[in-house]
């Protein structure tokens, strides 16, 4: 159902970083440092993963919550950049949300403490991650937005955008529009939305690990097609 690689982009953004990792180790066991504890490039993601706690986001036909979607997508997305030697910084990493006591006001309080970790973490890119839904089931595939008229955004929205085209065989566009996330990052910002829980085929497909490590791959290639040919 899901054709996968097809893109001569991807290919090629595949070759360049295997060439630049493979000079990169052996860079370090030449100098003998400590693999582990070594951040190959000085470069940092944060990888938001959208809603938690009380706020589960969208729900699927078999009662999917995209809060729990949401959070494995980030941990796996985050894996293959820290694989990579980016640095990573996750706004959450449990199933809870960001706002303290869920009492009233508790969705801005979530937000603006995403935006303290964000603004912490002092980023050269912000990905916020997400499921989709539509009022029809037939609607599937990822789909990228970003802050109306951040230019950066933009350009890191459509690479990604174009990979996942690749991938899908549609013809979809980068949406631009106002969201908070992204407004108030200072850095490349986009809301990824990996897929749609209204359509029960895909809802299936985005619970699978395969499909998973298949999408965050696209999102990591995506991003590496923006720094290098964006
Ligand atoms: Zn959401």
């Amino acid at each position: 159902m899901f054709v996968v690689w097809k893109s001569k982009w991807v290919i090629a953004v595949l070759a360049v970083l295997i060439s630049v990792e493979l000079a990169l180790t052996g860079f370090l066991v030449a100098k003998n440092f400590p693999a582990k504890k070594t951040t190959l490039i000085d470069f940092t993601v944060v990888i938001d993963a959208g809603h938690g706690g009380i706020d589960g986001g969208v729900v699927g036909a078999d009662g999917t919550k995209e809060s729990t979607l949401n959070l494995a997508y980030s941990r796996t997305l985050g894996e293959i950049f820290e694989r990579a030697g980016f640095n990573v910084v996750y706004t959450r990493k449990s199933e809870g949300g960001l706002y303290g006591l869920p009492t009233k006001g508790f969705k801005l309080r979530d937000m603006r403490e995403r935006k303290r970790i964000i603004d912490q973490a002092q980023p050269n890119m912000m990905i916020s991650v997400h499921m989709n839904k539509f009022s029809a089931s037939y609607r599937s595939g990822p789909q990228v937005f970003y802050q109306q008229g951040e230019e950066e955004g933009r350009s890191l929205a459509e690479s990604l955008q174009r990979v996942f085209n690749d991938m899908t065989g549609k013809e979809r566009q980068a949406i631009a529009g106002d969201y908070y996330v992204c407004r108030e990052t200072s850095c490349p910002a986009v809301i990824v939305e990996c897929g749609f829980l209204s359509n029960p085929e895909e809802c299936a497909a985005l619970q699978t690990d395969s499909y998973r490590e298949e999408i965050c791959n696209l999102i990591f290639s995506g991003t590496m097609l923006y720094l290098y040919a964006g």
